[in-house]
């Protein structure tokens, strides 16, 4: 395992943080109270080949290794997690999802629109019925004269207020099978959903889908691979996003909380003279340092697309949603009541990192893809 970052790897490392210096880490807050990403910073993402990262230069991305996209889900998750949200989905979830199982069309058609973001990509798998349980999806597909039709409701999903595409899973007489829908599809409606802990400013939605009916060239792989093929393929994606993105709040906390304890004084002497608050910077600065070997980790396998990343993959997602909760509460408890206003980024971090054990799989999912997997084949994942 090389963990050091290529010449080129560090120079990506250094556009990213740039762009967050200058586009998102001043307005961050204010997208946060506003419950929404402005369309002007979206076009800046675009320009930027941030939207198309991972795509390859054929289809119009930028063609980034994984370990650079992971750097750069890392750098935007650190100041914004709802802007590293829609790279989520649109990005991991959606357009690597058309690039690794897309027909030729599907990927002429979408892929440059997408990776130049022109188009907004989103991915409707959860319901309100079915979350972890995606075999439970009611969402359904009937095939008429030539054409599939859709019915049912998605709910939950990401930037679904603003998209153009969305990747829909549904169940019919073939299995599980997935379906690209135009936004401008007839009976296709989105319903805004409001009042989420976390990502407030990434514009979730409901999709209701009433007798929706879409070719069959807009079915993603084949009838029937909706799960084991295109949702899978997608998590895995999603989880490598989310794990960076996880690993950058907690980054942001730990710089935060370093350099207030310089600042504050309390007893007549910086915090950071205290022992208990040593104690806390050392424990943030100990998982930081965990999670970053891990998404290098799972990144650089990602690169080999070695098999085993897909495990390693997970337990960089369980290990760094949750190590980003943690240091998040220490931030707060290290801020005071300044970590609790929302004058300061703090308290937005502490939110966002909650949504990062629920989405991609729940903290309790990847356990037990993990338990699983140890105790199948133990050598494969140490
Ligand atoms: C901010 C946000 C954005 C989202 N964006 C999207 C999106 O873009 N697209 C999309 O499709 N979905 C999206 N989701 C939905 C998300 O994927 C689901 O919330 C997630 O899969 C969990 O499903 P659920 O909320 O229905 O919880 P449930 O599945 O009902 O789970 C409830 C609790 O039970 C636990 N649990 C469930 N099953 C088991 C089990 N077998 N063993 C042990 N514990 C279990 C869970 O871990 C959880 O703690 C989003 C959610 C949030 C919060």
């Amino acid at each position: 395992m090389n963990l050091e970052l290529t010449t080129a790897q560090q120079a990506l490392k250094e556009e990213f943080i740039t762009f967050v210096r200058t586009e998102l880490e001043p307005y961050a807050n204010d997208y946060d109270k506003q419950g929404a990403i402005p369309r002007s910073l979206i076009e800046k993402l675009g320009a930027a080949g941030y939207l198309g990262a991972t795509i390859p230069t054929a289809y119009g991305g930028r063609g980034m290794d994984q370990v650079s996209y992971g750097l750069l889900n890392e750098e935007i998750g650190r100041a914004c997690s709802s802007t590293r949200s829609l790279i989520t989905v649109h990005s991991s979830l959606t357009a690597e999802t058309i690039l690794r199982w897309g027909s030729q069309e599907q990927k002429e058609q979408w892929l440059p629109l997408l990776a130049s973001g022109q188009q907004l990509a989103a991915f409707g798998l959860s319901e309100p019925g079915a979350g972890s349980d995606t075999n439970g999806i009611t969402t359904a597909y009937e095939e008429k004269d030539g054409q599939y039709v859709l019915t049912g409701v998605k709910k939950w999903i990401t930037f679904s207020q603003i998209a153009n595409l969305f990747l829909i899973a549904a169940q019919g007489d073939k299995g599980i099978t997935t379906f690209l829908v135009p936004r401008d599809t007839p009976g296709l409606r989105v319903v805004p959903l409001e009042g989420i802990l976390g990502t407030r400013a990434s514009l979730l939605g409901e999709i209701h889908l009433e007798q929706c009916a879409v070719p069959a060239a807009n079915i993603l792989g084949r009838m029937g691979w909706g799960l084991q093929q295109i949702v899978n393929t997608a998590l895995d994606n999603g989880r490598y996003s989310v794990a960076c993105g996880s690993l950058g709040i907690a980054r942001a906390c730990l710089e935060s909380s370093i350099q207030y304890s310089k600042q504050r004084h309390q007893s007549g002497r910086p915090i950071k003279e205290h022992q208990l608050i040593k104690q806390k910077i050392t424990n943030m600065v100990t998982e930081v340092k965990a999670a970053t070997l891990l998404c290098r980790n799972a990144g650089w396998l990602r690169d080999k697309k070695d098999p085993d990343s897909f495990i390693q993959t997970t337990l960089a997602k369980y290990h760094a949603s949750r190590m980003a909760n943690a240091v998040a509460a220490e931030a707060v408890q290290l801020h005071g009541a300044l970590g609790c206003h929302d004058s300061f980024s703090i308290q937005r971090y502490f939110r966002d990192a909650k949504v990062m054990e629920i989405i991609e799989g729940s903290t309790e999912i990847q356990q037990i893809l993990i338990a699983d997997h140890s105790i199948a084949s133990l050598s494969s994942i140490l």
